[in-house]
């Protein structure tokens, strides 16, 4: 399948003319800055939150590139990867017109992001097992489909997507197809990113809202080719990402490892929750999870969410979702948080 970015691109995008900040038209580091209406004393002073941060995150693409081994002008980062998925839709898909492809149950954002962007959504749910249903699929493809939305591991199902068949996907798709890697950090499973020399019309997603933690600081990264990742660079706000995340992020990159011990500690506590859950006779079953939560099938799921605010625990209520009938989703605490969890479940009498 031929892949034409221009084709997938709205007309006005391509021929817009963005914005120019002032650190644009010099990105020197030193000198008297008198070009952006900067108050030159700001107020904390042992840092320089009075200027205005770099537009283009440039030494922290610099360090991202060399962990993850791409180079950074395959990098976009945004306001979390929420703001990557909107202006993915600004970028791509015209109102009204285009449509996208959404395989449920999975994350609430693509679809709420299309919403707010006038984009029509075209479903095409999951196999019973959480897995792509390729024909299904290829069958809801139209030709004003501009972007297919693959999520893996999967949020709320929490496992993996077999990963021929999202090659499958890639290669039969003329549109984007999107591959969120929000919970890879969790699974063993290779990130796509080394893909993106072979595929044209792909772009994955991560963030360091998950295994690293920083859900505060939002950031999101998307990588792509170098011709997708300069159209996100062209629409997005010139300031996007603030520069207190970006000292901060770059500060957590310096050590890798404490990243590696806390996800390691995660999956450890998820596999005790996971025995603990699984003594208590309200629970039917466990999707296997290659994530940070549980999608657990219990006893009146509405009630025992209902019983567990009560007590000042919270979980997410997933059983009106398609194909999660009867599931909450439990993301995987510390272990006396998981601990008060499976306290509290205990003495909920069926
Ligand atoms: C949590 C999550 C994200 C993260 O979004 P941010 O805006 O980066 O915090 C992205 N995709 C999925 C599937 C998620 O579950």
């Amino acid at each position: 399948m031929e892949f034409d970015l221009n084709r997938l691109l709205r007309p006005h995008i391509a021929t817009l003319k963005p914005y120019s900040s002032a650190r644009d038209e010099y990105s020197g580091k030193e000198g008297i800055f008198l070009d952006a209406n900067e108050n030159p004393f700001g107020s904390i002073t042992e840092d320089t939150f009075n200027r205005y941060p770099d537009p283009y995150q440039k030494d922290l693409k610099a360090r991202i590139g060399e962990i993850k081994g791409v180079d950074s002008s395959r990098i976009f980062l945004g306001n979390g990867s929420d703001e990557a998925i909107d202006l993915l839709f600004r970028a791509f898909c015209r109102p009204g017109v285009d449509n996208v492809i959404l395989l449920p149950p999975t994350y609430g954002m693509y679809e709420v992001s299309a919403g707010i962007n006038d984009v029509a959504t075209i479903k095409v749910p999951l196999t019973a097992n959480f897995q792509l249903d390729i024909p299904a699929i290829q069958a809801a493809f139209t030709p004003h489909s501009k972007i297919l939305f693959i999520c893996s591991p999967n949020n709320p199902s929490g496992n993996k997507l077999n990963r021929e068949d999202i090659r499958t996907l890639i290669s039969s798709f003329e549109g984007l197809v999107v591959v969120d890697e929000a919970y890879i950090d969790f699974s063993d499973e290779p990130s796509f990113i080394s893909e993106l020399d072979r595929y044209p019309n792909l772009l994955v997603m991560q963030t360091f809202s998950k295994a690293w933690g920083l859900a505060s600081l939002r950031l999101g990264m998307a990588y792509a080719s170098v011709e997708i990742v300069a159209i996100l660079n062209k629409i997005k706000p010139p300031y996007n990402v603030s520069g207190l995340t970006q000292s901060k992020v770059l500060e957590a990159l310096q050590d890798l490892s404490s990243m590696h011990q806390m996800t390691a500690n995660i999956l450890s506590a998820r596999e005790h929750l996971r025995e603990g859950l699984l003594k208590l006779p309200s629970v039917h079953k466990i999707h296997p999870s290659h994530a940070n939560f549980l999608l657990v099938n219990i006893d009146r799921p509405k009630e025992t969410y209902d019983e567990l605010v009560r007590h000042k625990i919270i979980v997410r209520d997933r059983s009106k979702v398609t194909l999660c009938e009867g599931c909450l989703r439990i993301t995987v605490g510390t272990p006396a948080e998981n601990h008060q969890l499976l306290e509290v479940l205990s003495q909920i009498t069926p």
